[in-house]
């Protein structure tokens, strides 16, 4: 079976990448999220092993000293990974894998899978950063300050990356980052194996 191709997406904070990515997997098959490690404290509505692994600095670290991590990064005073087993056993079974990793991480997996295709989301515009990161206005302006600097430092990087995704309109980016996978899926070498009987047959000697 052909391998599946590996998706990088990043984006600053309150350009709504979890929320698109999330609603991809939920409206095409064949896709698989990668659920990295991390060593942040869970937040509310979070699930070990659906979320994130949760693990501890200790286990973390064990890992790095293992080789376990396809890529690794200190993102805002936490520890996150992704687990190399897990993702290669995804691609191995056709998948198409999502990472939801930074721009430190996506530097990691180039390096190593260059074949990976990066896509990059964007808000529409500053003040729309500003307004989503202002989440429920429980917030002090010094918090909020922190979230804008920490969201532009990483939105600074979107020029590393193969794809840019304006999320202004929910739905028509979510019909873009769909169209970056299809188009994956049709290119020739995958589509010459996934129908390799039906064009061995096409091609066969008339008569
Ligand atoms: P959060 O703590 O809000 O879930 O995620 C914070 C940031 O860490 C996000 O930008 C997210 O993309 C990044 N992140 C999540 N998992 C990984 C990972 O496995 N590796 C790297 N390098 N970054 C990650």
């Amino acid at each position: 079976m052909a391998q599946g191709s590996l998706f990088i997406v990043s984006a600053p904070s309150g350009a709504g990448k979890t929320s698109l990515v999330r609603a991809l997997m939920e409206r095409m098959d064949g896709l698989a999220f990668s659920i990295s490690h991390t060593t942040r404290a869970m937040r509310p509505g979070e699930q070990d092993g659906r979320d994130y692994h949760f693990v501890t600095v200790e286990t973390f670290e064990a890992m790095i000293g293992r080789g376990e991590f396809l890529e690794h990064a200190r993102v805002f005073d936490n520890y996150y990974g992704t687990a190399r087993s897990a993702v290669e056993a995804q691609l191995a079974r056709g998948e198409d894998v999502f990472l939801d990793i930074d721009w430190q991480g996506a530097r990691q997996v180039r390096e190593q899978l260059p074949q990976a295709q990066s896509i990059f989301i964007l808000p529409p515009s500053r003040a729309a950063l500003e307004s989503r990161l202002q989440g429920r206005g429980q917030d002090g302006p010094e918090v909020i300050a922190r979230r804008m600097r920490d969201a532009v430092s990483e939105a600074a990087h979107y020029d590393e990356y193969d794809y840019l995704i304006i999320n202004d309109d929910f739905d028509a980016a979510l019909g873009e980052l769909g169209a970056i996978v299809t188009a994956a899926r049709l290119r020739r070498p995958r589509q010459a194996g996934r129908h390799a009987g039906m064009i061995a047959d096409l091609l066969a000697p008339a008569g």
